[in-house]
């Protein structure tokens, strides 16, 4: 259960790092869009205010010439309007004439030709009025700016309707925009850039900007597509991006390295089996009449290469939900057999406990890898006991029998754990074959000071006794208990009081200090040592 919530979270936490990845390119686009349009925007405005102020040169100069004074066309008039070109910046023709297009005089002392582009509009607030224009032969797109007082009399100021070259018009702008310049008629004055592809645009996106000359009824319009100006942040795209996926990626990281710390195995545990991490530790199993050691229980530890060492607690579900526990009991007894292919040797006969789970029982592997194992080893098949336990029950697969069958044929024992916690009953042991029961330490818990009598404990060595099996008491931790269990006949006992689960060399230290006088008789040359036995025996 534990496994798949790891894999569920290692899942979100890849697509959590995979989404910033993809929200970088939208937030990207957001942020582009809005500074490239405020920007697009300002560009526009520009353009805006230098064709008003040509505009409003005119205007200003229309004033000047009325407000001098000099009646229209005197030689004084000419030579006014001729300075007021020469000095100023915008206009290039000053014109008199009746409102039927009869000229009177100009600045430049020539008739003028001129042909209207747009009517004549008018500038909000003012008497003036301002019209496209082209001059002589030239395409050159002029405003008209009039203004018709006295009998009849028009006086007009000619300027360039754009400010400056197209080219430094366009200049500042991305490539690919497009500048228009109308009147609020919609009569075209000049487009500059690429304005064809921008009218013939289908779907495409544009950011678009427009702005007013002033009060003036003018316009200029700019558009640019969206493409050109996101491709000016390919750079910080690129740096965003690595940049992000560098942040969730270690994120991702800290995700996977919690899962492994907390939840664990999901990913190396096969590696581990492989690189024989998984190693067996021995808990003592005691012979409650002599102190003796009489075997042990194979438990197992995952011994990192950092030194961290985890409990089965940790992994056990997985391994046996994953089928891993499999291969790893294959390694745990190769280890076993040679842990203690030397200790054998001196104390022969010792117990040894290797726990199954009911994945063992689906075919009849089991057997063959305890045979081909333990053949060559000093260990004899009938030092080798193996657990089951009931919270898996066994009893559903087809091949249990054979595999019970078969590992009491080599001459193994079976061992039922746990027993009392489960449903177990009479009839479940008998139809398995169980030789040995082992209490499981909630019962022995109940022993406690002042405790005469655990009518559940009591039950269950009763109920062994009539099966004819052998009982080992598990998690025996005071003496007490020790002494209760003797007292109602248990002959094994393992737990704290006696020894937590060793490493192999640590086990075998104990069981030479433990059988030592077993080790004397049998060395036969040597002093004999004082008997040493465990507290409770
Ligand atoms: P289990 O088979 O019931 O093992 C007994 C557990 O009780 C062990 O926990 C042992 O360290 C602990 N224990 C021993 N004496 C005492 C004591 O006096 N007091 C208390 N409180 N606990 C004691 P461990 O080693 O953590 O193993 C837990 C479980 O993991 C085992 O329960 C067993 O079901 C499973 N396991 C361990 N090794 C293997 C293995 O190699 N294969 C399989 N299939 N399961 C294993
Ligand atoms: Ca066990
Ligand atoms: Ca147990």
């Amino acid at each position: 259960m534990r496994a798949r919530y790891s894999n569920v979270l290692l899942l979100v936490a890849a697509i959590l790092a995979f989404l910033p990845v993809m929200a970088v390119d939208f937030l990207l686009d957001i942020y582009v869009w809005g500074r490239e349009r405020t920007d697009l925007q300002q560009r526009t405005e520009t353009v805006a205010s230098r064709v008003q102020a040509t505009a409003y040169e005119a205007l200003g100069d229309i004033r000047q010439l009325i407000s001098n004074g000099p009646s229209l066309c005197s030689p004084a008039f000419v030579e006014q309007a001729r300075l007021l070109i020469e000095q100023g910046t915008a206009i290039r023709q000053v014109l008199v004439e009746n409102i039927n297009g009869v000229q009177f005089c100009d600045a430049l002392g020539r008739t003028m030709s001129f042909r209207p582009l747009s009517e004549e509009l008018a500038i909000p607030g003012r008497s003036e009025k301002l019209r496209l224009v082209t001059v002589g032969a030239s395409n050159l797109p002029m405003l008209q700016v009039s203004l018709v007082f006295g009998a009849g009399r028009k006086l007009s100021v000619f300027a360039p309707a754009k400010p400056e070259a197209a080219q430094s018009t366009i200049q500042g702008f991305a490539t690919g925009s497009m500048v228009r310049l109308q009147l609020t008629d919609g009569t075209l004055i000049s487009e500059m850039g690429d304005a064809a592809t921008y009218d013939a645009r289908s779907g495409t996106e544009y950011l678009e900007a427009s702005a007013l000359a002033g009060d003036l009824p003018i316009r200029v319009s700019a558009a640019l597509p969206f493409a050109n100006a996101r491709a000016g942040y390919g750079v910080l795209d690129t740096a965003f991006t690595l940049l992000t996926c560098l942040s969730f990626g270690t994120w991702l990281l800290v995700a996977l390295r919690f899962v492994r710390r907390n939840e664990l195995p999901a990913f190396d545990l096969e590696r581990a089996i492989a690189l024989g991490e998984i190693r067996p530790y021995y808990q003592p199993v005691i012979d409650l009449r002599t102190g003796q050691l009489a075997g042990c229980e194979v438990l197992c530890r995952w011994e990192k290469r950092s030194g961290e060492i985890v409990q089965p607690g940790l992994f056990i579900e997985y391994a046996e939900t994953t089928g891993l526990a499999i291969p790893m009991t294959v390694s745990l007894m190769h280890q076993v057999s040679q842990d203690l292919d030397e200790l054998n040797r001196l104390v022969p006969g010792l117990k040894v406990s290797i726990n199954l789970f009911e994945g063992h029982f689906r075919d009849n592997r089991i057997v063959e890898d305890v045979h081909n194992i333990f053949s060559p080893s000093a260990l004899k098949f009938r030092q080798l006991v193996f657990e089951i336990t009931e919270r898996s029950p066994i009893d559903k697969h087809p091949h249990t029998k054979s595999v019970i069958a078969g590992l009491h044929a080599l001459g193994c024992r079976l061992a039922m754990d746990d027993a009392g916690t489960g449903h177990s009953n009479l009839a479940y042991m008998q139809t398995l074959g169980v030789d040995i029961i082992k209490i499981d330490r909630v019962f022995v818990d109940m022993i406690k000071t002042g405790v005469q009598q655990v009518p559940v404990l009591d039950g269950l060595i009763n109920m062994s006794r009539e099966l004819g099996t052998d009982v080992i008491a598990e998690g025996v931790e005071t003496e007490e208990q020790a002494v209760y269990l003797r007292a109602r006949g248990v002959v094994m006992a393992q737990g704290y009081l006696f020894a937590p689960p060793l490493k192999a060399k640590a086990y075998c230290n104990f069981a030479r200090a433990v059988n030592a006088h077993m080790i004397d008789q049998k060395s036969e040359a040597e002093e004999p040592a004082p008997q040493q036995t465990v507290t409770a025996a």
